[in-house]
């Protein structure tokens, strides 16, 4: 008898019939004699309705708010999985997040999870019940409701797995595994059988939205068996995330390609070139919360320089906002930017052992005639800055150059 936590995205639960096609997967589980922990997202498009409603109301809507309303969601699926479950003659229990006590720290609508009380679970396995539970919402200190950020309900059933020392945590969605790049942009992109965990974190970080980074993270760091499945088919194991030193098979040099529409880029131009001047630009951008992705700064003439860094997109305005009064405290010339630029990265552990992987990348966007604006390069992975126009052009003929292609 195992422990096994699934969680189901919103597409799978997306309607009556899907939530009992859910509950149809959890009693097979059951009936083979396995404990089961069910996470689920909203019905698809639900999170995405709540936030446009709550904008009508208040353009920017209050965080604390906002974490109420859109934690909704994930109560309506528990309670009708559950039904959906007794329905079907099994022992089922729902809870919301708070209920669990999945407790968080205060950053509503993008919440840490601090720990989980797994003592009520665990009574209601050892009862026979199948425990569902409300992704993506926790409850902090105070007892406010909180969310986890977008794609947050991976992040619930991997912490829910390693609370519970779960035998394996399992994320079933609208694809049957882990795809060397996404396959609704790239339809010859392949699934892979496993990933390692670092060559995951880098694709999650990098825009590959089919696992929240904070999952990947926490089963990195609690080492849960985590894997990625279908809800829509019977058969077939998915992507294992696996940790590298396990890994004894052959590794390809790439294992895939990464995007990200959600950037900006900024450029302060014709800055003095002296030292503190990174400090003087970047502060105050930390100061107001902004994260900042890549950073180039061109080697100085006439004693300045132009400094260009990223930003998500959504922190765009604001980031301008900052800028100005820095701009004229520091003498900078002029600031630019823009919002319509995408990042493709090529992701591969092999890359450590392997020359050549920049060039043939630069080499590949040249043919395109694809300009690069910026460059960033870790051991595992290379970034470029591109005119968002040109994205899904770029990451298919990245992606043939890297061989990732299926054999026709
Ligand atoms: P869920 O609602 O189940 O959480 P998501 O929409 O969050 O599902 O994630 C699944 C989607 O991730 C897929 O439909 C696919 O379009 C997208 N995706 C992006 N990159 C990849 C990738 N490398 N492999 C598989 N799917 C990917
Ligand atoms: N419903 C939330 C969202 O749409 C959480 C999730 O689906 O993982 O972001
Ligand atoms: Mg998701």
């Amino acid at each position: 008898m195992a422990l096994i936590v699934q969680k189901y995205g919103g597409t799978s639960v997306g309607s009556p019939e899907r939530i009992k096609n859910v509950a149809r997967r959890v009693a097979r589980w059951r009936a083979d004699g396995h404990q089961v922990v069910v996470v689920v997202s909203a019905m698809s498009g639900e999170t995405n309705r709540l936030i446009a409603l709550a904008k009508e109301i208040q353009a920017q809507p209050d965080p604390r708010e906002l974490d109420v309303m859109v934690s909704t969601g994930e109560q309506v699926t528990i309670a009708l999985l559950s039904m959906a479950l007794l329905d079907s003659g099994l022992k089922a229990r729902s809870y919301t997040g708070g209920q669990v006590r999945i407790l968080t720290d205060s950053a509503f609508t993008k919440a840490r999870i601090l720990s989980i009380d797994e003592q009520r679970m665990r009574a209601d396995l050892d009862a026979g019940y199948v425990v569902v539970v409300a992704g993506f919402q926790g409850v902090d200190e105070a007892g406010n409701i909180t969310t986890l950020g977008r794609g947050g309900s991976d992040t619930t059933g991997v912490a829910l797995a390693a609370a519970l020392k779960a035998d394996e945590c399992q994320i079933y969605t609208d694809v049957d595994g882990v795809y060397t790049t996404d396959p609704r942009i790239v339809p010859e992109a392949r699934r892979l059988k496993t990933v390692t965990f670092e060559e995951m974190l880098e694709m999650a970080s990098l825009g590959s939205k089919v696992l929240q980074i904070r999952s990947v993270e926490f089963a990195g760091k609690y080492r849960v068996k985590l894997r990625v499945l279908s809800s829509f088919e019977d058969h077939g194991d998915g992507t294992l995330i696996t940790f590298e030193e396990d890994e004894k098979m052959e590794q390809a040099i790439i294992s895939g390609i990464a995007f990200s529409r959600d950037e900006a880029k900024i450029t302060v131009l014709g800055v003095p070139d002296r030292p503190g001047i990174a400090y003087q630009i970047l502060g105050p951008v930390g100061d107001a919360n902004v994260d900042v992705d890549m950073i180039v700064q061109n080697v100085g003439h006439d004693g300045s320089t132009d400094f260009s860094f990223t930003v998500h997109r959504n922190d765009y305005v604001k980031t301008l906002d900052v800028l100005k009064n820095v701009a004229t405290h520091i003498k900078a010339r002029e600031v630019q930017g823009g919002d319509k630029i995408a990042k493709v990265s090529i992701v591969g552990v092999g890359m450590r052992s392997h020359a050549g992987i920049a060039s043939t990348a630069f080499r590949t966007l040249a043919e395109e005639g694809i300009n690069i604006q910026m460059i960033s390069t870790s051991e595992i992975k290379i970034s470029v800055v591109i005119d968002e126009k040109y994205m899904e052009l770029a990451v298919r003929v990245l992606h043939k150059a890297f061989g990732l292609d299926q054999p026709a």
